[in-house]
């Protein structure tokens, strides 16, 4: 705790965080706290996992009063991250008593309308906060501190436009920060335009490596699925989670778990908003053991207790398998990743490893596994089974050549 108050931490922080029992404070703790609470403008490098959130949290509370009107605003990429980090805030907030919002899509915008009447700090995608800054249900003009959260995440989603909208709608004289994993020209262009003079912080620690193991299996297209389920029926695990590149694959995995009796739950953007809620509380509660999900859930998620990240697609984005393989490893706890490289992975594979150099990714050999029936609830493949462009190449990923059977197109179960 000592560490904690020489940040200068008000009592009503120090209070939670010595009921949550963290010892010392994070790398990025250490380094932004004392200058977001001296009023600097700030643009930290850092992941999800390493604290962030309580980082530019302290600096909220001590900077709102209660009932003056909104005067912290969150932004963040996703509408998860936006509940986990209004959660977050309310702790933090409880003994000042102030009340935090969450406002995004996918759920209905009168609630919000109601709740934003009496809202101390909002925490927002830029989608929905622009529906209600055009609807006057919401007013920016008390903002004195504004948080741009996972701001790399916001920029590859297409919001840089609507973000510049948000923030022009603040007053100039506000303290911002900025939060991201990578720090893109596009960013810097913008922290010029939009920051006062501030200071860039990093912490390059994605991940505690001594407690990460990462491992990559080579099968054939059509030994996925069979190898997943072997592997999920050996390995010892806690809570486990899934990651495919599409919706479909996501949704295809999980229904032929459960059918394999494994009990799994999908989650993706396809879903509604509730259900994704429902879903993410169930696993967070470790009512259901496996999360099968697209890179939605791999971003910014604070779920603590993932032993397992398997990559049934390999990610097409070498930031994004950054993101996935930091739900595991976390808080001092050990992890694996778990990879299953077929054919169509392998482009992607290769382009991971050439943009992270240093992760150190070994080759497991694969064991003799049951080959078992799944099913397809529509005529069309999981990604990448099918047309001339996704079609196996008959090799490994070390240039061996590999004797491939053809799928039958038509046939609504096959061993896979
Ligand atoms: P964040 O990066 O804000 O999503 O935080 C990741 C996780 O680390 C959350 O579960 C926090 O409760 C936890 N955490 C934050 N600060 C500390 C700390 N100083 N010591 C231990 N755990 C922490």
């Amino acid at each position: 705790m000592e560490q904690f108050e020489k940040l200068g931490l008000c009592e009503n922080v120090l209070k939670i965080i010595s009921a949550k029992k963290f010892e010392k404070p994070s790398e990025i703790q250490e380094k932004t706290i004392p200058l977001i609470l001296e009023g600097k403008d700030v643009i930290a490098g850092s992941a999800t996992g390493s604290g962030k959130t309580l980082a530019f949290g302290a600096g909220i509370i001590k900077n709102t009063e209660k009932k003056t009107g909104i005067r912290s605003l969150i932004l963040t990429p996703t509408r998860e991250l936006a509940e986990q980090v209004a959660g977050v805030m309310r702790e933090l907030a409880y003994h000042k008593g102030l009340e935090v919002v969450p406002v995004y899509g996918g759920v209905s915008i009168n609630n919000q309308v109601k709740n934003l009447a009496y809202a101390d700090i909002v925490v927002a995608t830029p989608g929905r906060l622009l529906d209600h800054l055009n609807r006057n249900s919401i007013s920016l003009a008390k903002i004195k501190f504004l948080v741009l959260d996972e701001a790399d995440r916001m920029w590859d989603m297409g919001f840089k436009d609507d973000v510049a909208k948000i923030v022009r709608a603040c007053p100039k004289d506000r303290q911002t920060l900025l939060f991201s994993a990578t720090i893109s020209s596009e960013l810097a262009d913008f922290s010029e335009k939009y920051m006062k003079t501030p200071i860039e912080i990093s912490v390059n620690n994605y991940v505690d490596a001594s407690k990460l193991k990462q491992v990559y299996y080579d099968v054939r297209d059509d030994g996925k699925f069979s190898l997943l389920t072997h592997l999920l029926k050996q390995e010892k695990s806690h809570l486990v989670m899934i990651f495919c590149n599409t919706r479909r694959n996501t949704d295809f995995v999980a229904k032929n778990l459960n059918d394999n009796d494994i009990s799994a739950q999908a989650i993706h953007g396809g879903m509604e908003q509730n259900k994704r809620t429902r879903v993410l509380k169930g696993f967070d509660n470790s009512k259901v053991n496996v999360l099968v999900c697209t890179d939605v859930a791999g971003r910014g998620l604070d779920i603590s207790g993932v032993s397992h990240v398997y990559n049934y697609d390999l990610p097409a984005d070498a930031k994004d398998y950054i993101h996935r393989i930091g739900r595991t490893a976390r808080a001092g706890a050990e992890g694996i990743v778990i990879n299953i490289l077929a054919s169509r992975d392998y482009n992607n594979f290769m382009n991971i490893q050439k943009h992270n150099q240093s992760l150190v990714i070994e080759r497991v050999m694969t064991p003799e596994f049951k080959k078992i029936f799944v099913k397809f609830d529509s005529p069309r493949r999981p990604q990448g089974r099918f047309g001339n462009r996704d079609r196996p190449r008959r090799m490994n990923f070390q240039g061996k050549n590999m004797k491939g059977k053809r799928f039958n197109r038509n046939s609504k179960k096959s061993r896979y």
